[in-house]
């Protein structure tokens, strides 16, 4: 089973943020993962090391003590794919020579090095656990591996609830590895998931350059696309809205279009939004994908049955804004719309094409969107 999990994170006073903004995380690998590279290299948590630097180590902390522990949990990623550079510097360290040569293999064609490492995201820690043989010093381990990076998340709250707390809605990546080497979790979901009340998190605010905000007329219909936890910016703009309307605002319409895969599993933040509805604040418009005996639904089926009547709300000024999988959803999302404008307006692609992008131009269309790959 997937899992979701919905984050509070408190700022310090003097930071704020607006809705439909990014928080970078800086997170940290797990103790399960550091524990491996101390055992295959044989180290003590407690080991401090000091490095001087190499221009390769610009990454990492130079000239100062550090334990060897803070550096594989902040410093490192340690289960991206081995790069070609990894595979030729794990094999030149490898004395046995059957295995220098699987290893040699594994970079002797495009094909073979996408096939057997990087479409199974096969990391260089694993290849040390494979091939035990391989000499490779612990300092060149950390050389070639890469920055750790911060991971962002749509913010799912508004700041007009309360000015420095954020919410972040979390999908947990955890499942059988492509490498078939046991549990895969990713380093961040996992992280955000495993924090305690009171943690306190390395965290920073970004505003995406594609303009996802709330409409500055509150007057102004908003369509909103986002399926599972593409639902998170939508969250703060009904918070949002929620205030606005507290404070005497006159709220246009807003469509909430929201998929997930069954009610009793991940219809997130039902309650919420069946309250809001009640409250006038939205009109959401659900669909299931794995419903016993039925077919699936996905958004832009929704989407498209309403197809006559979002066109004729964009033509009033409507906003309308994606979020979520970048990968498959969106783009098919984005047919939908320019299928529903050719449909409804007689009109060629190319100017379903031009529509959406002059929408796009007035930032009327803005995707906020990632992918998993
Ligand atoms: P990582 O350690 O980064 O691992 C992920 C990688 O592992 C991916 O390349 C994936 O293809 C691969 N992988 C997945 N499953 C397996 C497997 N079984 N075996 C091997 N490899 C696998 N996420 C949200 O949940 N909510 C949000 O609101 C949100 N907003 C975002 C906004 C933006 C602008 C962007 C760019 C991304 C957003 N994301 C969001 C995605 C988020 O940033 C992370 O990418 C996601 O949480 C995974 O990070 P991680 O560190 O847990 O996984
Ligand atoms: P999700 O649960 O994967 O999907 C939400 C809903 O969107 C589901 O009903 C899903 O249906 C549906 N959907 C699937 N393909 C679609 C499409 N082409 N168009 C419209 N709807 C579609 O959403 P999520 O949890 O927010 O995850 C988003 C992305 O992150 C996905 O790419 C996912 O693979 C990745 N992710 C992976 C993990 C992991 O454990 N490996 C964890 C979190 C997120 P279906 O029933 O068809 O799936």
């Amino acid at each position: 089973l997937r899992s979701t999990r919905h984050i509070e994170l408190e700022l310090p006073d003097s930071k704020t943020y607006k809705e439909g903004d990014h928080i970078g995380i800086l997170p940290k690998n797990s103790q399960e993962l550091v524990q491996r590279v101390l055992n295959r290299f044989d180290l003590q948590p407690q080991a401090v090391i000091k490095m001087n630097g190499s221009p390769h180590m610009a990454h990492l902390p130079l000239d100062r003590p550090i334990r060897v522990m803070e550096l594989l949990s902040s410093y490192v990623e340690l289960q991206d794919s081995a790069s070609r550079l990894q595979l030729r510097e794990l094999a030149s360290y490898t004395v046995c020579p059957p295995h220098k040569k699987e290893l040699e293999l594994l970079i002797s064609s495009d094909e073979m090095y996408k096939e057997q490492v990087l479409r199974k995201r096969v990391a260089m820690l694993d290849l040390l656990e494979d091939y035990p043989a391989c000499e490779m010093p612990f300092e060149r381990f950390l050389e070639l591996l890469p920055s750790l990076k911060p991971r962002y998340y749509s913010i799912s709250s508004s700041p007009k609830v309360k000015a420095n707390r954020v919410s972040m809605t979390v999908g947990v990546v955890k499942a059988s590895a492509w490498s078939g080497r046991g549990e895969y979790k990713g380093v961040a979901s996992n992280y955000l998931a495993g924090l305690r009340q009171g943690d306190t998190v390395a965290c920073f605010i970004r505003t995406p350059q594609s303009g996802f905000q709330l409409p500055d007329d509150s007057q102004t219909p908003l369509i909103m696309v986002g399926p599972g936890t593409g639902i998170a910016p939508f969250r703060g703009f009904i918070q949002a809205r929620s205030v606005l309307k507290k404070e005497g605002s006159a709220l246009g319409e807003a469509h909430l279009y929201f998929g997930c895969r069954r009610p009793d599993h991940d219809d997130l933040y039902k309650e919420e939004l069946d309250q809001a509805e009640k409250a006038g604040l939205v009109t959401v418009h659900r669909c299931y994908s794995r419903m016993e005996d039925e077919p699936k639904v996905y958004v832009q089926h929704l989407l498209n049955q309403d197809a006559q009547k979002l066109i004729s709300l964009i033509e009033k000024g409507a906003h309308v804004y994606i979020c979520g999988d970048g990968a498959q959803m969106a783009p098919e999302v984005e047919n939908t719309l320019r299928a529903a404008y050719e449909a409804g307006k007689g009109a060629s692609q190319e100017a379903s094409a031009e529509w959406l992008k002059k929408l796009q131009d007035q930032k009327r269309y803005v995707k906020d969107v990632w992918t998993g790959m």
